[in-house]
């Protein structure tokens, strides 16, 4: 978008007054520079290299993949932008989660965005669906990161995103600290597809197409599967994931 020279003087005069600050680094942001996240920043977030796993997207070496080992079937393909935990990757997550700024999605989602996916995923992709929160933890954070990565995710595709699709019937706590196996109980069954009069609406939408799950962060996908499996389970047939980041994986390069 070309920035007229009117609308660069305002920004110009406005950061005199109040000053922008990065929220990763916090290092004074420039005039020209937009957004919320400087882009020295920007370019130094940890890419996630190629040639990786044409399913899973880790960059394994070898013929054999362990992680998509871990994807139920009917998980088609997982894309993420950078590493995690990273300096730079890290405060940007952490920006967007812990001290709303929602603000920084818009950026994120331009990275998730350049993510190269296979032909198939590319023509099937029929809507994005965020990762829901519980209502509880959304009311104390104000807003769902995932949905805003989603928001800013599906117009870059052309695809509508569904935000009352899939919700979190209860809360399920951090799982930081848990182990894959405990992970993945913690989150068995803790999503739904809506009940009442949404419920025809969402799973007639959803039947037989292939949908993709939006996350901040991918580690050992123990959430985003039970999200995946709820879907299969409604009607979906295919479900692929993006994420802002990926935790390394055993066997990554
Ligand atoms: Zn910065
Ligand atoms: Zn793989």
């Amino acid at each position: 978008m070309k920035v007229s020279a009117a609308t660069r003087y305002a920004r110009a005069t406005l950061d005199l007054l109040l000053p922008r600050v990065c929220v990763a680094c916090e290092r004074q942001m420039d005039s020209h520079e937009d957004g919320l996240v400087c882009s020295l920043c920007w370019s130094r977030l940890a890419l996630i290299p190629s040639p990786h796993c044409d399913r899973c997207g880790h960059p394994t070496e070898g013929h054999t993949c362990r992680f998509c080992a871990t994807l139920p079937p009917f998980v088609r393909c997982a894309r993420s932008a950078c590493w995690v935990p990273h300096v730079v990757g890290s405060a940007i997550v952490h920006a967007l989660k812990y001290h709303g700024w929602a603000g920084a999605a818009r950026g994120m989602a331009a990275r998730m965005a350049r993510s190269h996916w296979p032909p198939d995923v590319l023509a099937e992709r029929a809507a994005v669906i965020p990762v829901p929160l519980s209502s509880a933890r959304e009311r104390e954070r104000g807003f769902n990161q995932a949905r805003s990565l989603a928001e800013s995710l599906a117009p870059a595709w052309r695809i509508p995103v569904w935000t009352d699709a899939l919700v979190r019937t209860r809360s399920t706590g951090t799982q930081t600290r848990l182990t894959p196996g405990e992970r993945s109980a913690n989150v068995r069954d803790a999503f739904e597809v809506p009940d009442g009069s949404s419920l025809r609406c969402a799973r007639m939408r959803m039947r037989g197409r292939h949908i993709v799950l939006v996350d901040d962060v991918l580690t050992t996908g123990a959430t985003l599967n039970a999200c995946a499996a709820t879907l299969f389970a409604a009607g979906a047939r295919t479900i692929s994931y993006a994420t802002f980041g990926r935790a390394r994986a055993s066997g990554d390069r």
